[in-house]
This record gives structure tokens, sequence and C-alpha cells, in this order.
């Protein structure tokens, strides 16, 4: 198994299965309900560590939560009334979890916040300090970049090609950047430490996070193409500097695309995870937004609108109505062609252009174990006791060369959200979902 490194700038193998796999992945910074963008990289890390599970790894996957920011301190003081910035994070974390366990992938091994990781995020801080690669100013602390030599191998930007992240009068060189930040005016959270009330800048906290759950050296870490810089630099900078090997393969995803203001515009309120995954006819529902995301390379851009989606509705379809038909043929062979394409950085398209592939065939067993690896198992359904009795009378009038009788059926089967098909056994249902627009 090979992926794309960031970091290498190519390929990286994994080592041979079976081996300890652990993944870090960034999460969500909760003040608000979580974008249909955010769900990528939960949905990619989430297969992929599924699929690594299936390919006998043992995998740790950690994805952690953002619960302390700025963002959090903003969006808490503007609510009217004004809530405490603790309150909006748990909140948004609950509605995080809700959103993201309705997409049926099951959860991380572990979902880590920042709050109960403060005592490793304060001890980092001060062994930064004491190694000479940190220092304190009024209160706050600054991590210096000077002293870390390899700053920018990420992201492979000189040092004059750094822009100033964060513009402060405390800081020595204006790569700099802050590690903990004294309490200001209007933060109602702050913790204590060996600099006075404050709280952690959020570079440290994904650093302290990952290494207390993954130790001090492991497989991989990923996030969408937008935290390179200065996020994953920052964090690569932080633990090499602390001494620890930290992430060996650095996996950026691409980022979810709306085409311009028309776009945004026309697709209104479906934006957030939430309503995407409203069953039709208000939303498209989670089988039609996975097999979107399946559609592009993780690496690549993805493009999000109404036509996007319908199109993939449409494959979700015609996947429903291949695992109703009966079995044409099954070779068991070809299994290995999908292990070779997700072997080979993870290529999704491949994968789902395979199982169009069976599913043209009538390869039904073969199509229905692939898809379980993505959790679209669901897209084989059963229909309701009522449904299948419209069926049993529709086969009976046809029997009875009475097509009006049948027709009318049909019509009944389909007011109740299924598709008959006629083949030479008698008619199969099959459900059709539809956003109406
Ligand atoms: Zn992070």
């Amino acid at each position: 198994m090979r992926l794309y490194s960031t970091l290498q700038r190519e390929l990286v193998e994994l080592p041979p299965s079976p081996a300890k796999i652990g993944i870090y992945v960034c999460g969500p910074t909760v003040y608000q309900r979580i974008h249909v963008g955010n769900a990528r990289p939960y949905v990619i890390f989430l297969w992929l560590r599924n699929w690594l599970k299936h390919r006998q790894y043992e995998v740790k996957l950690v994805s952690n939560i953002t619960d302390v920011n700025d963002k959090i301190y903003v969006e808490a003081a503007h609510r009217s009334p004004p809530i405490e910035s603790r309150k909006l994070a748990e909140e948004m974390s609950d509605r995080y979890r809700e959103d993201t366990d309705r997409l049926g992938l099951g959860r991380p091994d572990a979902e880590p916040t920042a709050t109960e990781t403060m005592g490793e995020i304060v001890a980092m801080i001060a062994e930064l300090i004491a190694g000479g690669h940190a220092y304190e100013a009024q209160g706050d602390v600054y991590f210096r970049v000077e002293s870390y030599g390899d700053y920018g191998q990420l992201s492979r930007q000189k040092p004059d090609q750094m822009e100033d992240q964060e513009p402060g009068p405390l800081k020595e060189d204006p790569r700099d950047f802050a590690l903990w930040k004294a309490t200001k005016q209007g933060e109602d959270t702050s913790w204590e430490s060996p600099w006075g009330k404050g709280r952690p800048g959020w570079h440290i906290e994904c650093s302290a996070m990952a290494a207390k759950l993954l130790g001090p050296s492991f497989e991989i870490h990923g996030g969408g193409l937008d935290l390179v810089f200065p996020h994953h630099e920052n964090e690569l900078a932080q633990s090499r500097a602390a001494g620890q090997e930290f992430a060996h393969i650095w996996m950026h995803n691409g980022l979810l695309r709306l085409t311009g203001e028309k776009m945004s515009k026309s697709l209104g309120n479906i934006q957030t995870l939430e309503q995407v995954l409203k069953p039709p006819p208000e939303g498209w529902g989670r089988e039609t937004l996975l097999l979107f995301f399946m559609t592009a390379h993780w690496r690549s851009p993805i493009d999000f609108s109404i036509e996007t989606m319908d199109a993939a509705q449409a494959q979700a379809n015609a996947f429903r109505e291949a695992l109703a038909l009966d079995e044409r043929e099954n070779p068991t062979e070809e299994w290995s062609r999908l292990e070779q394409a997700l072997d080979d950085d993870f290529n999704t398209p491949l994968a789902l252009s395979i199982l169009h592939e069976w599913r043209s065939r009538g390869a039904r067993s073969l199509l229905f174990q692939g898809l379980s690896l993505f959790g679209l198992n669901t897209l084989k359904e059963e229909a309701r006791p009522e449904v299948v009795k419209l069926q049993e009378e529709r086969d009976t009038a046809r029997k009875q060369r009475d097509f009006q009788r049948a027709d009318e059926l049909r019509r009944h089967i389909e007011k109740a959200g299924w598709s008959a098909s006629d083949t030479s056994s008698g008619t199969v249902l099959w459900p059709k979902h539809e956003r109406k627009h």
C-alpha cells in the first residue's frame, strides 16, 4: 500500500501488513454546524481507516475537536443573547457528532479535545522553552522559528516567502507564532499556566493531542490542503523541535469547491452537512454524498453543485437497481482489481469505475462486497411488506394479462418510493431516491 505524501512529494510505501498504523487528522473547530466541505476529510480518513483494517493493519485513527479557538470566542459573544464560549463549543461538538454519525461510517478511534489535553499542552510548551525553541513575552509564548533549521520543509517555502502569520509587537521574528496567548478582554475561558492565565494556540493543541494518543512517532497525518501552511508546518516544527519524529506521511485532501457566487446562491441553505444528509426529497441523503466523494481522487479538488450531486444520485439509483436484480455472474478473481486500485494511493474514482463495470455485468455479490467497503451496503434495501404485496398483486395481474391493472399497481408502487422493473422472473422492486428541485 502506498500513499502520496506532501512532505516527501512522492508516493510513500506503508510498512507491510500487519503493522500498527497511527493516523492523526485535524478535525473541526466547533463554533457552528459543519459545512459539507468539512465532511470530506472525515469521510476520506474513515474510509482509509476501514480499508487498512480490511488489509489486516492495526489502525488507530485520532481526529481532534478544536474546542478552544478565537472563532469560538467571537461566535459565542455575537450570539443573542451571548453565551459562554465553553457552552457553544459543547453544543457544536454534539452537533458535529450527530451530523457525522449520520454518515454511517463509524467514528474515529479517539476524538480528543484541547480542553482535556491542557496538561500535556502546557508541558510541551515548557519543554520547548527549556530547549531554547520558544520564549515568553508578557504572558504570551512564541515559537522561535530561527531555532529550527528545517522550518518550511513541509510547504517548501523559503524564509522570505513566508507571510507574517499573526502580526504582534512582542515577536522576535515575524515568522514566530504563538504557542500560548495571554487572556484578552472578552475571552471568558482561560487556564492557569507558568506564564499566567491564558490559552493555547491552535497549532500546539494538535501537536500535543497527537503525541498523547499516538506517541512521538506515527505513520500518517491528514487534513485539508488549506492546512499545509501555517498549521501543519508549525505542528511539524514544534514536534520535531521537541525531539519527536512525529508523522511520517502527510496526506492533504483537495478542497470542496462551490463554483462561484451563483452556485452558492442556487444551493441556498443546503451547504451544511446536516442539510445535505437529509433524505430526499429535502436533501440528497448519505449514499449520494458518499458516492459524490468517491468520484474524485482524495488529492483533487471536488466541485459541489446541484449538477454534480444529481449525477451522484443517478449513480446511487443505478446501483440500487442492480442490487435488486438477480446475479448474472460472479467473477471472484476480479476482487484483486479493487484492492489494487485502493492500495495504489487510495484511488476511489478507479474503484468506482470497477464497481460500475461489475454492475453492468450483473456481478451482484462482488458489487455488494465492494460497495460495503464505502458504507454503501445500504443501497441494497428490502421493500416494506405493503410494497411487496403490491408487487405480488402486479405479478398476478400480469399473468392474467390484465395490463391496465398492472400499470395501475406500478403507479402505486412508485408512489411508495419504489420502482418496478419487469424481468423474466417477475417484477423486481428497487428503491429510487430523488431530491426535488
Ligand atoms: Zn491540527
